[in-house]
């Protein structure tokens, strides 16, 4: 049995997207980026796993959506809650507002996030997901730095990660992407999603 994870705007008594399979995405639901040591480990905030993510383009939807209900309730009493918690949210159940996931041709793309080695046409591929849309572009090497220090690197952040999306699983296409991206640093990196 595996423990789901749901975000709520106490304020607006709406619901937040749900991410993966009732994933969690960071010890709290701050847009800031913060990582905080604490006594008992670190704690880092779903703006500091989006920012390392969106470092290299790596931002499924639901990622996505997720930030922008956290924009649109920034400044409200937002809270994460696990279904194993005992501690229910302030949350009127019967009138809550739910939240209805759509897809935007414009704005989203299913596909395969991609990067390509440039000098060997060496391909990565990760399993087929929503994505938010981007420019095929060239990762630069601040890009690459950020991503693997805040967050491929960094086994504390990791543990901040749990049910999400397997194109950022830890345990599966995240590391991949991290060992590609570390194997192939030397060359130009291109990322992409293909839709074929
Ligand atoms: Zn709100």
């Amino acid at each position: 049995m595996g423990l789901a994870f749901s975000n709520y705007c106490e304020t607006c008594n709406a619901e937040g997207p749900e991410v993966g399979d009732a994933g969690l995405v960071g010890d709290n639901v701050n847009i800031a980026p913060n990582r905080i040591e604490h006594d008992d480990g670190v704690f880092c905030s779903f703006g500091w796993i989006y920012d390392a993510l969106q470092a290299i383009s790596l931002v499924p939807k639901d990622i996505a959506d997720l930030k922008a209900f956290l924009e649109q309730h920034h400044g409200h009493d937002l809270v994460t809650h696990c279904d194993h918690d005992e501690q229910e949210p302030n949350i009127d159940w019967d009138n809550l507002r739910k939240y209805k996931r759509q897809f935007s041709k414009d704005k989203d793309v299913v596909g395969c996030y991609s990067i390509r080695n440039v000098e060997t046409d060496e391909v990565f591929e990760s399993q087929t997901d929503a994505f938010r849309r981007f420019d095929k572009r060239i990762l630069t090497a601040n890009e690459i730095a950020k991503f693997l220090q805040d967050l491929a690197d960094d086994s504390e952040v990791l543990d901040g990660f749990y049910r999400c999306s397997p194109t950022i699983d830890p345990y599966e296409d995240l590391e991949q992407i991290a060992e590609f991206i570390r194997d192939n640093s030397d060359d130009p990196l291109e990322v992409f999603i293909d839709e074929s």
